[in-house]
């Protein structure tokens, strides 16, 4: 990261005014600088994994002209009038190729992705023609190139397939194979490390005594991690005292990326920011947004650092919004535009003008296309809106309260994050 631009952000730390949405996500991708080093791996273990070096093709792909029908190999100047007769001399299958030539009057049988033998350039569907005896009636005249798919359609030897920092896909470990890749050079994957604080926070499969609650965060967190495909590091719970917190950071601080929840709003038992301060440094602490408000981002050491918010849904939006792209980022890759698109809502929202503010819904067919139904209790802490949910309503900054029937900008869960441009 660039230590002078994250000082740059300091000015609007502690007392600043809380940053909109689209200036802390500016300001975190800026400071962010993807992981160096590479592995090489076995291509099917590549899988979710991003590339560090261009793969160009070592051979033609299709690799030889061949036939995209089962039917006949022949030469279009034979068959310029429908119901021409010609002699079949041979067959080409796949995988086993006639290795004569087909002469004027001649056609060879063939099926689909075998080599187009010598002399053919066009190939006739099987459902077009008529066998009598040794002969091969053509009811239709042909178009010369018809049905065939040259060498090199697909790719072309020498030519660049898929470029650094591509996260590879399933259609991408297709490519790779198709060009002879066996093995390829990736990015190795950040490690992230996260814990959660607050002394009311007690692992599942532990009893609660009073006043205390399970520790969702960190299972949000993983899920989110998993996906991302980045190396995790689960360092439990921390309790709300600074020393705890001093010592957690001074270990967190060896990873790429530190993630905590909790213990960032201006309550007198939040001690995060503190810390952050003696063992690093803050670039910016509070971003205009609904749920999230409270949100700290600095770092420690080479470390990235996020402080997400205590409340299981601004925990999960936050990081959509502002981690997620830059742990895309840090993993060596171009994070995706969010995919965001206008749909009218089913029922009224309430909000207040002022700032930027997600809430949960859920996309639904409509009479006139699709809608969005907005669930009715949106508090922070009612992680199971956000477990029904399969959108984020993003309600813009000056938007006041929206009638029903009104369009809203709708950003599903499930779209692309990688190989942005
Ligand atoms: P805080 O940001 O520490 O003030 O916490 C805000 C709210 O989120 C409080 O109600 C906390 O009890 C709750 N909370 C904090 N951490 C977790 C966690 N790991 N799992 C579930 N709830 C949490
Ligand atoms: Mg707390």
């Amino acid at each position: 990261m660039n230590e002078s631009a994250l000082k740059a952000g300091a000015g609007c730390g502690h007392d600043g005014p809380a940053l909109p949405l689209e200036q802390a996500r500016a300001r975190i991708l800026e400071q962010v600088e993807p992981v160096a080093g590479h592995e090489r791996l076995n291509l099917l273990d590549a899988l979710g994994r991003i590339l560090a070096e261009p793969v160009s093709a070592a051979i033609d792909v299709p690799n030889h002209t061949n036939s995209a029908m089962d039917g006949y190999a022949v030469r279009a100047a034979d068959l310029v009038e429908p119901d021409a007769k010609l002699r079949q001399v041979g067959e080409s299958f796949a995988g086993h190729p006639y290795d004569g030539r087909v002469g004027a009057g001649e056609c060879v049988r063939i099926m689909t992705g075998a080599v187009l033998p010598d002399g053919a350039d066009s190939v006739v569907m099987q459902e077009r023609t008529e066998r009598e005896d040794d002969l091969v009636r053509f009811q239709e005249a042909c178009k010369s190139g018809a049905n065939v798919r040259a060498a090199g359609e697909d790719v072309a030897r020498g030519q660049t397939v898929l470029e650094p920092g591509r996260r590879i896909g399933a259609a991408d470990l297709g490519v790779l194979a198709s060009v002879g890749a066996a093995e390829i050079d990736v990015l190795p994957r950040p490690r992230v490390a996260f814990f959660s604080t607050g002394d009311e926070i007690v692992p599942v499969g532990q009893p609660l005594a009073p006043g205390k609650i399970h520790d969702s965060n960190r299972h949000t967190l993983f899920g989110l991690l998993s996906e991302l495909g980045v190396e995790i590091h689960d360092l439990g719970i921390v309790p709300d005292e600074p020393e705890a917190l001093d010592e957690a950071l001074q270990r967190a601080s060896e990873f790429d990326a530190v993630l905590t929840t909790g213990g960032v709003s201006v309550g007198a038992a939040d001690y995060v920011l503190e810390a952050l301060e003696k063992a690093g440094s803050v670039g910016f602490w509070q971003v205009a947004m609904k749920p999230g408000r409270p949100l700290a981002f600095g770092r420690l050491e080479q470390a990235l650092f996020f402080g997400l918010p205590g409340n299981p849904v601004s925990a999960m939006v936050t990081f959509i919004q502002l981690v997620r792209p830059a742990l895309v980022k840090l993993a060596g890759a171009r994070p995706a535009p969010a995919l965001a698109f206008d749909v009218p809502t089913r029922h009224a929202i309430r909000k207040k003008a002022g700032r930027r503010e997600f809430q949960r819904g859920r996309l639904v067919s409509g009479e006139h296309g699709l809608e969005v139904e907005p669930f009715g209790h949106q508090g922070s802490g009612v992680l199971r809106s956000m477990s029904r949910a399969d959108c984020l309503i993003n309600l813009a900054p000056n938007q006041g309260n929206v009638e029903a029937g009104a369009r809203v900008t709708v950003e599903p869960f499930a779209q692309p994050i990688w190989n942005g441009d």
